[in-house]
């Protein structure tokens, strides 16, 4: 999936609601708010010393033009003028080092701040809301809104403010100096800036277009190129050809309109621009020449339009910088806004008084559960009903299997289990209790669950098992290792449990990761195991190691099992199978394959003939 640009994200109108909405960031400045008042006074400071700089440069260039003096009056001005630019430059420079210095400190603690209640609040969001949504998607997007309010804070908010300051205080000295010159300019200068500012703008959506178009031609490239086998297959060259070829046409119709748009804009450039700046300039010397005006009148003049004009350029992109940033802020703030889970942060008070781990549950769990007449859809599906009618129950220490086709609802019954989502209707009780009224930490605290992908975080074997228990000790994490068969290869390897995993680490094999997940159970000590499809995709020798040792992590807990080779679940306590929803039988292996046109019977049948 492609990054999310910032050039890409929508502006947000500036008016007083979303305004007010975006001030609230302003709360994550917290404690480092009095460095970002400072920094204001700076900037102030390089607005008006900036505004300073024209006058004493018309002073200075106007020197050269001027013959009423001695030359030695005239050195005395030029080198008093010098100096006094030197010092207007040192200030400036100082200035602009500490407003940079204190905004980008400011900017970069409150991002921290933003990032930190952003993933806080990401990480807390219940399932539902990552089923209804593209994950990558979302995490591009919060990270292109979080580096667009970055730039502004640092960057657009200064500069808009700076050349506002030019140009309200620019045209305001240049109308104090001569109100019919600043009347001319005023006709001339803002209408060709505001105009060139949207020229531009056309021409930059033009080149977006191309470059939209480029990317669909790239697409068809790839596209084809990957799937090669199936377009020679279905001899579909030709079809492809002509695919590409119109994409490509479409690239030279946009690219020679937006040729035009910008030979035209350098012509109005050119010409206008030129035309109205030849215009001013005449007008000025003719002012003085007539005597109306001082040559350091006429230079500084000609410097403050220059200023205001730059300024009048760039003010609408430091804008459209703000109106982004606002509507980023929106984002970011409507993210943290979401309903959250109930998981508490906090770590459980140990006995000794110390932070304990929140995970450990203060009471163990005996590991009883119930459903009863469960009915569920997911939210995102509503129409759809996936569980219907369910009822059953596993007293302490029992092992239910749950069998039964592809999509009958398995593992959304360890979903709800987990209370990823809620039931619609029925109740799940565990221990005597409905499961509703367990906080989530507690409940989840007693349970574990190993998938049948094993996700590995980035870093050690050792720290990828201690995922199970925060603080466990190397001790307590080897005889975790043991008893999940996985201490054998651990050790195997040359830097054994400081072994680096995932992406930047070793690559471990299905049933290798499978064992670090059961260790990781081993150390959890849940009292209710999930297991889902443990063993389906190992090949026989590592299925024998996993299923050796989930034997033993299974015992003295409450576990349930998705198996869809029956051969593993002989031995459970209680089969449940499932269809479409509904439990269609359930009793022990003999009880099940008694039953002679039973569903059990006939899957069980045909995993025999398979295998
Ligand atoms: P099983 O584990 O038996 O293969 P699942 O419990 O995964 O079946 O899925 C049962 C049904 O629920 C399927 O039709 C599936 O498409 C649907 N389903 C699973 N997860 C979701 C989800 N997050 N959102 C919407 N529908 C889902």
């Amino acid at each position: 999936m492609a990054a999310i640009k910032k050039e890409d994200l929508p502006k947000a109108k500036l008016n007083k609601e979303s305004l007010g909405k975006a001030t609230r960031i302003f709360r994550f400045i917290g404690p480092h708010k009095w460095k970002f008042f400072i920094g204001m006074v700076f900037l102030v400071g390089t607005g008006s010393t900036g505004l300073i700089f024209p006058k004493l440069m018309g002073n200075l260039m106007g020197l050269i033009g001027k013959t009423s003096a001695s030359n030695e009056e005239l050195l005395h001005v030029a080198n008093t003028v010098g100096i006094q630019l030197l010092i207007l430059f040192a200030f400036q420079a100082v200035f602009s080092f500490f407003r940079v210095v204190l905004f980008v400190n400011v900017t970069e603690n409150m991002l921290a701040s933003l990032r930190q209640a952003t993933y806080d609040r990401l990480i807390r969001m219940p399932m539902s809301f990552f089923s209804s949504r593209q994950v990558s998607e979302l995490n591009s997007r919060v990270s292109a809104d979080i580096s667009q309010i970055q730039d502004t804070f640092t960057t657009s908010i200064a500069e808009f403010i700076r050349q506002s300051m030019i140009l309200i205080g620019g045209i305001g000295i240049i109308c104090f100096t001569s109100w019919r010159l600043a009347l001319v300019m005023l006709a001339i200068i803002p209408v060709l800036a505001i105009f060139a500012v949207f020229f531009g703008r056309k021409i930059r959506k033009i080149s977006k277009g191309i470059q939209d178009n480029v990317a669909d031609s790239n697409i068809i490239v790839g596209e084809t190129l990957q799937g090669i086998a199936n377009v020679k297959a279905f001899t579909n060259e030709k079809y492809e050809n002509e695919r590409y070829k119109n994409t490509t046409l479409e690239i030279v119709k946009e690219a020679i309109k937006g040729g035009i748009a910008r030979g035209s804009f350098f012509s109005f450039i050119i010409f206008c621009l030129g035309g109205g700046i030849v215009y001013l300039i005449y007008y000025v010397v003719k002012m003085k020449i007539d005597g109306d005006i001082q040559p350091e009148e006429m230079m500084s003049f000609l410097f403050y339009t220059v200023m205001v004009a730059a300024s009048i350029g760039g003010l609408p992109e430091q804008y459209a910088q703000i109106q982004r940033a606002v509507g980023a802020t929106e984002r970011v703030f409507d993210l943290l806004d979401e309903e959250v889970e109930d998981i508490r942060l906090t770590p459980n008070p140990s006995p000794k008084g110390e932070g304990g781990d929140s995970r450990q549950p203060a009471v163990r769990f005996n590991g009883e559960v119930e459903f009863q007449n469960i009915s569920f859809s997911y939210p995102s599906r509503k129409d759809f009903q996936v569980l219907k009618n369910i009822s059953f129950s596993a007293k302490k220490g029992e092992t239910i299997a749950i069998v039964g086709p592809s999509g009958s609802g398995k593992s959304t019954m360890t979903n709800l289990i987990l209370r990823f989502y809620n039931p619609d209707s029925g109740k799940i009780i565990i221990d005597g209790k409905n499961a509703l009224d367990y906080s989530l930490t507690e409940l989840r605290s007693q349970m574990a669950i190993v998938p049948q992908d094993v996700l590995l975080f980035g870093g050690s074997i050792k720290e990828n098992i201690a995922y199970g228990k925060s603080g466990a000790t190397l001790e307590e994490i080897k005889d975790a290792a043991r008893k999940a068969n996985a201490l054998d290869f651990i050790e195997s390897f040359p830097e054994k449990f400081e072994t680096k995993v995932g992406e930047r680490g070793i690559q471990l094999s299905g049933g290798q990761r499978q064992r670090i997940a059961i260790a990781r159970a081993v150390l959890k000590n849940p009292s209710i195991l999930l297991l889902d499809e443990a063993t389906s995709s190992l090949d026989s020798e590592s299925e024998r190691l996993v299923q050796e040792a989930l034997d033993k992590l299974m015992e003295g807990r409450t576990s349930f099992v998705i198996a869809h080779r029956l051969s593993t679940i002989r031995k459970a306590d209680k089969i449940i199978v499932i269809d479409k929803g509904q439990v269609k039988e359930s009793g022990t292996h003999e009880e099940l394959i008694a039953i002679t046109d039973g569903l059990y019977r006939s899957l069980s049948k045909l995993q025999f003939e398979l295998n």
